[in-house]
């Protein structure tokens, strides 16, 4: 297998015209593989599972960012937090108030994206773009001090249909930039995180700014996650 080391250069130049962030996605792989990458400069790593980033967090580099990535359940946030940057799932009211009680506990300002539904299928979490506009609207943002909402996160269809996966990003970005220009949410409303191995390039022609590409930089995963 070629190396993370090889790929993530050419994949950051491939990038750079559009700004976007990497976070090198590591679910199910050896610290040997993120040190490897790390080696090469990577510093934002995204996981799915509390426990994972509990385990791997301390035996790594303490400047590496850890994004989580995945569905995140309201009893696990307080374990979570301590070594987490970014917390890309936030799909509903219940989990951003957890973690804003959570951080305040430990006062820790931690960076959340708003995971919103853009897909077909029925199966990924998210908020309703309607909904989250009126609760944006309804103020429910405006007594976060330590959660602070930095943008939007957003699957598409995993389907070969690239015209379908196109418009799905296209939707997303609009919220995106509706929201930026609409509503006060917070000063740093400026991450769009979409886009994985399989249609980062669209996400990118569609406006993503951060891209979340595990499969390709580290091999395919050999137990689903
Ligand atoms: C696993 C995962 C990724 C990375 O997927 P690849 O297809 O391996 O690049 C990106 N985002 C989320 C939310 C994931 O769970």
């Amino acid at each position: 297998m070629t190396s993370p080391a090889q790929l993530i250069p050419p994949l950051l130049k491939e990038i750079q015209p559009y700004g976007a962030t990497l976070v090198a996605v590591s679910k199910t792989k050896p610290e040997s593989l993120i040190m490897e990458a790390y080696q090469a400069g990577q510093r934002h790593f995204g996981e799915n599972k509390v426990q994972e980033i509990q385990r791997k967090a301390p035996l790594l580099p303490s400047d590496i960012q850890w994004h989580m990535i995945g569905h995140l359940q309201s009893n696990k946030v307080r374990a979570l937090l301590p070594y987490v940057f970014m917390i890309h799932g936030v799909d509903s009211l219940k989990l951003l108030l957890e973690i804003e009680k959570e951080a305040m506990r430990i006062q820790k300002t931690i960076r959340v994206l708003l995971q919103v539904h853009i897909a077909e299928e029925e199966t990924k979490f998210g908020w309703d773009g309607d909904e989250l506009k009126k609760a944006i609207q309804g103020g429910m943002l405006d007594t976060l001090k330590f959660a602070k909402v930095q943008g939007l996160m957003g699957m598409a269809s995993n389907t070969e249909d690239s015209q379908q996966v196109r418009s799905e990003f296209k939707a997303l970005h609009t919220l995106y930039t509706e929201l930026k220009n609409g509503v006060q949410i917070c000063a740093n409303f400026d991450t769009l995180s979409m886009g994985m191995s399989g249609d980062y390039p669209i996400a990118l022609e569609e406006g993503s700014n951060m891209i979340r590409v595990g499969s390709k930089l580290f091999g395919e995963r050999t137990y689903p996650s």
